[in-house]
Formats: structure tokens, sequence, C-alpha cells
């Protein structure tokens, strides 16, 4: 049996005890949770899987796109840098 399961188990359980159960299951989710965000940052699409291009298409641009970041010439979803003159497949416009 684990010191925490011994912990968790004995009749004798002392507020100190139950704290360290606490605080373990606490930081236990919260590193799952920083390496769930650090995937999904890391998640982005290709520039070929969507299809990019630095040219608008039909009226449509990065620079009009909801996934654009003007500050840092990025996207959301699109890996890399891309032009605010550019375009993809999973333009989305703004609202
Ligand atoms: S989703 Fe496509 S069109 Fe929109 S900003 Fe990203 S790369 Fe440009």
């Amino acid at each position: 049996m684990t010191k925490i399961a011994r912990e968790v188990c004995s009749p004798e359980v002392s507020r100190r005890g139950l704290f360290k159960v606490a605080a373990t299951a606490v930081g236990a989710v919260a590193v799952v949770g920083l390496a769930a965000n650090d995937a999904l940052a890391d998640n982005k699409m290709a520039k070929n899987a969507a299809q990019y291009q630095a040219s608008p298409r039909n009226g449509q641009s990065c620079g009009k796109c909801s996934n654009y970041v003007a500050a840092s010439s990025t996207c959301k979803v699109v890996e890399g840098s891309v032009s605010a003159n550019g375009w993809c497949s999973l333009y989305a416009a703004k609202g």
C-alpha cells in the first residue's frame, strides 16, 4: 500500500494527511492541464494542408480572417508566419 493510500485508508486520517492528498491531486491535475495546453498550442495545421497561399482569394485574405493575429503576423490555426494578404481553406470571416 502506498503512503498516500495508507493516509487515506487509515481510520486515523489527520488533517495534514488529507491536505497532502488534496495537494498531490491538485498538482497532478495542474501538470496534466499544462501538458494538454502545450499540445493544443502546437497543434496547428501545416500551410500546405490548409492550402495556404500568399495572395488573397475571391476577396478573402488573412487580414480579414478571425484567425489572423496581426501583432505577430501569425494565425491561430495554421503554423508559421502568414501574410495579411495570404489566404487558406480555413478562412473564417471576422464577425
Ligand atoms: S485561417 Fe487561413 S486565412 Fe485565416 S488567418 Fe489563418 S492562414 Fe489566414
